[in-house]
């Protein structure tokens, strides 16, 4: 293959992976998704501040995402992502630091640090619960739970006191069967952090 057609079609994957990434509803999601196909793929290895910077880029991105994150990674990725811009020998480089750039200035970043996701798709940032007002006892979360993580006993008019519907978080893979299959609205999706569900 000749060498400009090479180099086109691996311009066109950076855009493929952008493109891709954009479908995430989370920003740090987008971030780490472009990263991760970035170095899987484009990045060719051949400039230290785009290869160095696309490796802690993705250790800072994964400290934001499951939970483990700081105002130090929110600063560390945007000095990163400039020094791209600034240093990268090419334009994918240069492009990998503007994304990361643009998707730092949603703002939604050092809320992750804070341990919160505002779109709710950081898993290690959210639980499903069971809001025990709302929850009529009818079992349907238990049954569609694949992972045995909801305990509870299933109302029965001749008798009182059994035991309510509860959500196990340890055993809790946050795949959100329960939520689609209860008919009252009960389970929710709450911050991890949060000492009340929202929407209550
Ligand atoms: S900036 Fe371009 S040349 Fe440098 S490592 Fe990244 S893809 Fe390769
Ligand atoms: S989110 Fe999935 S694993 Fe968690 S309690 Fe609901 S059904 Fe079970
Ligand atoms: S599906 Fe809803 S109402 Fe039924 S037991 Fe589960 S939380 Fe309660």
């Amino acid at each position: 293959m000749p060498e400009q057609i090479k180099e086109q079609t691996k311009e066109l994957k950076v855009d493929d992976i952008k493109a891709a990434a954009e479908e995430k509803g989370c920003p740090v999601q987008k971030a780490l998704y472009f990263v991760n196909e970035f170095l899987a793929g484009p990045m060719c290895g051949r400039c230290f501040p785009c290869m160095m910077g696309s490796y802690e880029a993705r250790i800072r991105l994964q400290n934001l995402v499951e939970g483990r994150g700081s105002d130090a990674d929110v600063l560390a990725l945007g000095r990163i992502a400039a020094d791209m811009v600034e240093a990268s020998f090419c334009k994918k480089g240069k492009d990998t630091g503007r994304f990361i750039l643009d998707w730092i200035a949603t703002g939604v970043y050092k809320e992750h640090a804070e341990g919160h996701c505002p779109d709710m798709q950081c898993q290690a940032l959210i639980e499903y619960r069971i809001i025990p007002g709302k929850c009529i006892s009818c079992g349907a979360c238990k049954n569609a739970c694949k992972f045995l993580a909801i305990h509870g006993e299933q109302g029965k008019s001749y008798k009182s006191g059994y035991l309510p519907f509860e959500i196990r978080q340890l055993r809790c893979t946050r795949c959100g069967e329960c939520i689609k299959v209860c008919p009252t609205g009960a389970v929710v999706l709450v911050a991890a952090k949060a000492s009340e569900p929202v929407g209550v």
